[in-house]
Formats: structure tokens, sequence, C-alpha cells
């Protein structure tokens, strides 16, 4: 501990100004997106692919962001300033999502009889929904076709074709609040973009180079944002489902207004180690009376309506431009160290750059969770526990009380190992990570077999088995990853390089929905068609992911004295 630090628990004290910033965001964050996908399908009535797709784009713009808040903040505004501005914007966007209004609606009439359309059905090539007082009913037809399909025909009482020529729709009110559904997603992806890596490049900046501590430290910080997770999916989602979405969506504007209040109040505990690089530099004038600082605010707004654009056109996107996007970035990041560095600032830089790339296999394993293990759990999984069935979400507690608990055991772990000059290298605890991953799925494919190749459910101790290996992982590669990349990137380029992280942690994302995928198995209305071949794919693809996952952590294992 440098002489004169003012401590608590033996971290310097800014460390808990910013867990409980951080706290209170990924509250708001985890919070609300519990509830997103079911306000899209039960509230708006999109249908399930459009929700998907529109889920997907906003969990990813929210992370690649962060490289533009991450540069700006290295350049002009500093960490302080950035994480502030992100606050507000966060504050505003989580706000407006309280704002539920009614969902627009769209009517055919056929036969002199009146049908609801859901929200999507606005021409294209998009399936459409035919609301009906007994449920959805699902229709399909493309531009210039010559009859609409109606796939659940019973069920809305229209027969199966529609001469294109024997209906009219009409839109009977367009809903401003689903725009300003979109506006309020593109204000959180603006206010995490400026908040999210910053506020983890401040928890770098309070420990110097040699400081034993920073593993330590970002470990201590990882669990305050496990623990805004673990309990807003204990309130916000329970009381948006319980008393209705805005009062859940307004639980978490609450949760990030005490956040950003809790950044400002506090902000002088960060002993001006988060300031902008020059403060003569914001003040210069760019254009008429617009100064650095507030073209910086500027570029946050052009954010938001690009995300706004993006988020509305997200079922768009082609799949190899977000291929692209992650190697144009690699090429960047690799040519920004080979041509501005030099000597050891390049070495390091080149190290930083490998663990940003290296924590791909890392997540494209460990985020199954939210989609092919889930659907796992809820299909083939006992789930039977003190004589009731437990509900598929209530298995997502798992990962982030884990966390909560493991993670002071890691902090003081790694604390105990350095003490005693014992502590694996990061390079060493990330390799562990990765295999760990693919342990964890080899434990599950093990629970599978044991209930035999026929129609028995997995035991749902492997579910707890799985999630608590997965666990152990991510404490090995999530907050050392977030250290590594403070310590090893220049001062200058340290947001830029947080940002990156950050990045590739929203494109492994995408990359395990290509997994997720291939487990699909066949069902017909949710329900699978042949238990014991879907159980046999489970098998395969997570077989062939384990394996390649705990290859590569032998390979990352044999690389690490080369990147130490
Ligand atoms: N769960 C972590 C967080 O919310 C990790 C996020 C990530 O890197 N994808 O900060």
């Amino acid at each position: 501990i440098p002489p004169g630090e003012k401590t608590i628990l033996g971290h310097p004290r800014g460390l808990f100004i910013l867990f409980f910033t951080e706290m209170w965001e990924r509250f708001s964050y985890y919070g609300m997106r519990g509830l997103l996908v079911l306000y899209l399908t039960q509230h708006f009535l999109f249908s399930d692919e459009r929700s998907a797709v529109m889920y997907g784009a906003y969990t990813a713009l929210v992370y690649v962001m962060t490289i533009i808040g991450g540069s700006l903040a290295d350049k002009y505004l500093g960490q302080r300033k950035a994480v502030t501005y992100g606050a507000i914007l966060l504050v505003m966007g989580h706000g407006l999502m309280a704002f539920e209004g009614s969902g627009s609606k769209e009517i055919l009439t056929y036969e002199g009889q009146e049908y609801q359309i859901a929200l999507d059905g606005r021409g294209g090539d998009a399936p459409q929904i035919i609301i009906s007082d007994s449920g959805q009913s699902v229709i399909t037809f493309s531009d210039g076709a010559k009859e609409m399909l109606i796939e659940q025909p019973d069920v809305v009482g229209l027969p199966a074709t529609i001469p294109t020529d024997a209906y009219e729709t009409r839109i009977e009110k367009q809903d401003i609040f689903v725009n300003t559904l979109y506006l309020a997603l593109a204000l959180i992806i603006a206010g995490v973009g400026f908040l999210k890596a910053n506020i983890s490049t401040i928890v770098g900046a309070l420990y110097d180079l040699g400081d034993t501590r920073r593993d330590s430290g970002f470990t201590i910080f990882y669990m305050g944002i496990n623990l805004g997770s673990l309990l807003s999916s204990l309130t916000v989602g329970i009381i948006g489902i319980v008393y209705g979405w805005k009062w859940g969506f307004g639980l978490a504007g609450i949760g990030m207004l005490a956040g950003l209040l809790t950044f400002l109040f506090f902000q002088p505990w960060l002993e001006g180690r988060a300031d902008p690089p020059s403060y003569e530099k914001l003040k210069e004038k760019v254009l008429g009376p617009i100064n650095v600082e507030w073209a910086c605010y500027l570029t946050g707004l052009g954010i938001v309506i690009f995300a706004m654009l993006t988020v509305m056109n997200a079922h768009l996107i082609e799949e190899w431009f977000v291929g692209l996007l992650g190697i144009l970035i690699f090429v960047f990041l690799v040519g920004y160290a080979v041509s501005r560095l030099k000597g050891t600032e390049r070495d390091r830089m080149l190290a930083a750059i490998y663990f940003i790339l290296a924590q791909i296999p890392f997540w494209a394993l460990f985020e199954q969770a939210g989609s092919s293990l889930t659907l796992f759990t809820d299909r083939l999984v006992d789930r039977t526990m003190f004589g009731i069935s437990v509900p598929t979400p209530v298995f997502q507690f798992l990962n982030a009380g884990y966390i909560v608990v493991f993670a002071p055991i890691f902090a003081w772990m790694w604390m105990a190992l350095a003490r005693r000059k014992m502590e694996p290298s990061a390079p060493v605890k990330f390799a562990f990570g990765v295999f760990l991953a693919g342990l964890g799925f080899l434990s599950l494919v093990g629970g599978i077999a044991a209930s035999g190749s026929g129609v028995a459910m997995t035991a749902v101790y492997f579910i707890f088995l799985i999630y608590w290996i997965h666990t152990m992982g991510e404490l090995m590669v999530s907050p050392v990853g977030l250290s590594q990349v403070t310590k090893l990137a220049p001062a200058r380029a340290v947001g830029m390089s947080m940002g990156a992280w950050f990045l590739y942690s929203g494109l492994s994302n995408y990359l395990a929905g290509v997994i997720a995928r291939a487990t699909g198995a066949e069902t017909i209305g949710g329900q699978l068609t042949d238990i014991a071949a879907a159980k046999a794919t489970y098998v395969e693809v997570y077989t062939n992911v384990a394996y390649v996952a705990m290859g590569v952590g032998v390979f990352m294992l044999l690389l690490s004295p080369i990147i130490k």
C-alpha cells in the first residue's frame, strides 16, 4: 500500500465508489435486459424472430460503442467526465423505457370481418401474426405473391389461403411509443458506450504499475457487477412481470439514478486519477461556440441517432458484416501497436491484444447460458427440486450468485499467492479459464450420458455443476482480462483498448449464437418431436466444443511463457 493512501479493506477507497456506481449500472442493465425480449414479444407483439434480432443488435451495440466512448476519454474527456455523461444518458434511457405506450395496431379486413395484426405486419417478407381471441396465428406472404398463407387457420378462423385482392390492411394507430422504445434503447447504447469501458479503466488507474493488488481489486469490482445483476433479477424482473412493465423499467431507471448520484457525490475519492489529459484542450473551440468538450457530448448524440436507426433496421444486417467488423478492428489494433509504439510499450500492447482475442473461446462457450443451455435446461433436465418444478429462468441466478460468493475468495487467494510469490501469471489464468469452459460442457455431457440414450431427463445437479465450473473460469478470465488491459495498454490508449476488450466480448456473444444454432432441435409448438435425437445432438455439439476449448486451453498454457 503506497504511503498516505486512504484505503478500505486494503484497497484504495476510490474502488468502492466504482464498485457501487457499476453495481447500479449493471442493476439497471441486467434488470432491463431480463424483461426486454418478453416486452418486445408480449407488449409490442413483435414476432420471435424480429425480437431476437433486435435483442441481438441491442446487446452487441451496447458493447461495440465502448470503443468510441473509450477513445474519446483517452484523447479529450478523461474517464471521470465520460462516466458521468454515460450515466446521465443511461438515466434518460432507462427512464424513457418506463413510458410504455400501448403498441401500434394494424387491422386486416376480410369478408367484412376485422382481424388485428401484430406490429411487424408492415409489408416486407417477415411472417406476420394475427391476434385472435384464443391466441395468435402466423400468416406469411411476400410482396407480389398472389395469396396469403395462414399457418394455423383454425386458430383465427380464416381459410388456409386468401387471395391478395380479397383482403385489405390499414394501420389503425401509429404509436409514437414504438419510436420512444427505439430512442430509449439508443440512449442506453450510447450511455453504456461512454460508461462501461471507462469505469473499468478508472479501476486500473487506482493502482500503480507494480501494484500486486490490481487483479484482486478487479475481482472485487467484478463482484459489484454481479451483485447488481443478482439484485435486479430478484426485483426488476419480478416487479416488471407482476405489476407491469413500466414499474420494472422505472425501477431500473431509479437504480441508475442512484448510480449517477453515487458517482457525482464521491468522485473526489478518485483523487484526480481519471481527469482529462488537458483542460485547455477541452476548452478549445472546434466550430462556432462549440468547444472540444461539447463536441464529445454531441458525438454521444450522434451515437444515439446511429444506434436508433440500426436497432430499427436490425433485421437487415448481414452475418458477414459482423465478421468483417471483427477482422477490421483486429487489423487496426495490431496496426496501432506496430506503427505507433516501440520497444516494451509495443510488446505490452501486443500482449493486451492477445488477451482481448483470447477471451473469445471463453465467452463463445460461456454465453450458451442464455441460449442453448437455457433451452436444454427447459426441455431435457428434470428440474424437480424439493417437490416443485423449478422454472428455467431461475437457474440464471446461479452464475451471479456463485460470483458473489467466490469473487472475494478469489480476490483473497490472488493476494495471498502474490505474497508468497506463487500467483499464476495472467496468461496461465486465461488458459485455465478457457479449459474450464470446455470442462464444464464435458461434465454436462457426462450427466447426459448417465441418463442413458433414451428419453430420460438429465439430473439437475449437472446444471449446478456446469454453472459452477463456468463461473470459476469466468473469474480467471473476465476480471483478470480487465486488469491486464489496464496494465498493458499505454496510458494514452487504455480507454480505447478497454473498449476493444468489450467489443470482442460482444462479438463472442455472436459466435455463441452460431454454436447455439447448431444444437437446434425440431419442435412442434415448442415441444421436442424426438427427445432421444435432441439429446444426441446436444451430446455431439457440446462434446465437440468441449474438446476444442480444452485443446485451446492447453495450447494457451504452452503459449503462456512467451506472452508473459
Ligand atoms: N458480466 C460481465 C459484465 O456485465 C461481463 C460482460 C462482458 O464482458 N460481456 O460486465
